[in-house]
């Protein structure tokens, strides 16, 4: 369901390019141009998941409006024309999300980002760390207005219980002194246990003089703010790591990851792969590596052209996905795909390959305006004590195998060689 933004901006072109902007991020848009639009749009219905509100309205010159929004609970980001301290100081004092001076194009790519954050950053957690509960309220203040998910702690100790009950914070903001366990030795344990594009840590501290940011910032802190800070500042520190957090994850995940069917890609299912066989023959648990190929899929391209094809493979891997899992189902490349399962015993394993084969074989894949055929050949590998690699390549054997004895066919490794 899509979010609701009222934008309140009496200039009608103005309100167009805000209106397009929340439009390309999903929003609904409702537009007031005065203070007595906005007041008969709030009697009737509040559910706004944010608002814009231009400070100056022909009936509410001197910012008025943004009172009157934010006393309904919609949090809202100022658009000012005018940028003097008096009017800075006047927003600042109320809990809006930000300010946006409307000087030129790059207030609208601002309060695009501002917006776009405001419907994600519920996936980011962070975590505040200060025995001031004072210090600390005014920063979770500060970070719920930009709707982070917030945990609080009162000292290094308690902190590090908390990172272990929250899988899910990526920021750590801490105090330099507090009992117990300081922020510097905070910051030092948290590198011990978290790398940095996991965990960013903000050193925070009153002190006059720099060395305490130094000591941050060599214990493994990722930044720094020196106390008191503007909230301008504040959340310019936030995004930008929380950004490059994201940046990094976003990189990982496309490294990982094949473009075309979004299954792991060869790599990745190596690293993976090797874990669990560790884990499976640790734990006694049966399992089997099976590599998959279309059989004659040229002739799928040939036919029915590259676009149909890629999306045969797209479907394919949805049903492998179904069938075998996410996590241990790989596209190795081309038309070839791998999969690791486990389960009671191999006859099981075998069955469920062949199910697999079996049911694709019998069915048909819309691609266009056309259903296309197709089947596949496995090779698979069980309980082998061998390493990954060797692995695969009985698989592939078994695999050539299939192929060479007549396709659509499972063929375990060794079972080849008692013919
Ligand atoms: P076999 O049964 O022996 O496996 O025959 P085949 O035609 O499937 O095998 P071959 O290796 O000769 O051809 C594989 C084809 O897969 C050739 C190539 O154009 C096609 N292919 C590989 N990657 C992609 C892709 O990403 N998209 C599409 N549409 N086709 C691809
Ligand atoms: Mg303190
Ligand atoms: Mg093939
Ligand atoms: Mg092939």
């Amino acid at each position: 369901m899509s979010q609701r933004l009222l934008v309140v901006e009496d200039s009608k072109p103005i309100a167009t390019v805000i209106k397009q902007i929340a439009q390309s991020l999903n929003y609904e848009v409702v537009v007031a141009t005065t203070l007595a639009q906005v007041e008969e749009i709030l009697s009737g219905d509040t559910d706004f998941f944010a608002a814009t509100v231009d400070y100056a309205l022909p009936d509410a010159v001197d910012g008025e409006a943004i009172g009157c929004v934010l006393s309904h609970g919609i949090q809202s980001v100022v658009m000012t024309g005018k940028m003097d301290d008096a009017t800075r100081q006047k927003i600042l004092a109320q809990p809006v999300i930000d300010y946006i001076p409307k000087e030129n194009s790059q207030a609208f790519l601002y309060l695009k980002r501002i917006l776009h954050w405001q419907q994600t950053n519920n996936n980011n957690a962070i975590l505040v760390v200060d025995d001031s509960s004072s210090a600390r309220n005014h920063i979770v203040e500060l970070l719920k207005r930009r709707n982070f998910v917030v945990h609080t702690a009162n000292n290094g100790v308690q902190a590090l219980e908390k990172l272990q009950q929250h899988k899910d914070i990526k920021m750590v903001i801490t105090d330099l002194e507090m009992p117990e366990m300081d922020g510097i030795t905070l910051t030092n344990e948290i590198r011990k246990k978290y790398a940095r594009e996991q965990l960013a840590v903000i050193g925070i501290s009153g002190a006059e003089n720099g060395i305490h940011s130094a000591r941050f910032i060599k214990n493994g802190a990722d930044d720094f703010l020196r106390k008191p800070f503007c909230p301008e500042e504040f959340y310019c520190r936030i995004t930008q790591n929380i950004e490059s957090l994201n940046n990094i994850a976003q990189i990982q995940h496309a490294a990982n990851t094949d473009y075309l069917t979004d299954l792991a890609n060869r790599r990745s299912f190596f690293r993976n792969a090797e874990q669990r066989i560790a884990e499976y023959k640790k734990r006694n648990i049966h399992y089997c590596l099976a590599v998959l190929d279309i059989d004659y899929f040229k002739k799928v391209n040939d036919s029915y052209g590259h676009d149909a094809g890629d999306q045969v493979l797209k479907v394919l891997a949805l049903y492998l996905r179904k069938h075998f899992g996410a996590g241990l189902t790989a596209r190795l490349g081309g038309e070839e795909f791998s999969m690791l399962l486990h389960g009671v015993d191999s006859d099981q394993l075998y069955n469920k390959l062949d199910d697999f084969r079996r049911e694709l074989s019998v069915s048909t894949i819309p691609a266009g305006d056309t259903h296309i055929s197709i089947s596949v050949s496995i090779g698979a590998v069980f309980d082998s004590p061998e390493v990954l690699s060797k692995q695969m390549n009985e698989a592939d054997n078994a695999l050539y195998y299939a192929k060479e004895h007549g396709r659509n066919q499972v063929v375990i490794s060794g079972a080849e060689e008692h013919e």
